[in-house]
């Protein structure tokens, strides 16, 4: 089955993202737009997931729980999950994982925890937008243990993969990545093109698809380059 999708948004856990970026909201925008698939993909957390999830159920998207990972070298690496709990304990490794620093919402922006009914329910502490303290090739490795798939993300971009580390590295076996409208394609991997939503207008306008009825089938989509 051919889904249109956005498979980067960020909700208002992110310092960076608008607070208007509820579950609620974006599920509803998403659905307006006529997408058939999304992930959240916030820096370093997957607090605000379970309350997507639901959001997504609701609106009869599919949804693909992910994490947007900044390794040790400050590349950002999309990570997406076969199932919630899996997001969840990667969001728990990430905490530990993160530099000691106290979010300060003045300077950097509010990092809001909220339920599927879009009510604030917490506010996350830590500064999430740190980089994490494993490199690339371990994120990889992580993600992948926990039944995972790492996307490098806006590759070409600040803090892509081939901007800070010049190259996909071999041993990593990359085989999706994301790159933004215009910039080159590299052959040899599945392609995504999301949205980076921040704000909700920004979330994508149905113009590309990628196959699969399941969480599942879009991670397994996602292995097969080509
Ligand atoms: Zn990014
Ligand atoms: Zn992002």
């Amino acid at each position: 089955m051919s889904l249109y999708y956005d498979l980067h948004i960020h909700s208002c856990l992110s310092p960076c993202a608008a607070e208007d970026m509820t579950p609620g909201n974006i599920c509803g925008m998403a659905h307006i737009k006529g997408l058939q698939a999304i992930a959240v993909t916030d820096h370093n957390s997957a607090r605000n997931l379970r309350a997507c999830c639901e959001s997504a159920r609701h609106f009869d998207l599919l949804f693909l729980p992910g994490i947007e990972l900044c390794t040790r070298e400050e590349v950002h690496l999309l990570s997406y999950f076969p199932t919630l709990e899996a997001a969840e304990e990667m969001g728990r490794r990430c905490l530990e994982l993160l530099p000691p620093m106290k979010n300060r919402p003045d300077f950097f922006g509010a990092q809001i925890v909220m339920n599927a009914q879009d009510e604030e329910i917490a506010r996350e502490d830590a500064l999430l937008i740190g980089a994490l303290s494993i490199g690339f090739s371990e994120a990889c490795a992580l993600v992948r243990s926990l039944g995972g798939v790492p996307v490098p993300a806006h590759i070409h971009r600040m803090n892509g993969a081939i901007q800070m580390l010049g190259f996909l590295p071999p041993e990593d076996a990359i085989t999706a990545v994301e790159v933004k409208e215009g910039d080159f394609v590299p052959e040899g991997y599945r392609v995504l093109r999301s949205s980076d939503a921040h704000q909700l207008s920004d979330i994508s306008e149905p113009l590309y698809t990628l196959q699969g009825s399941t969480a599942a089938d879009i991670l397994d989509y996602l292995k097969r380059n080509h």
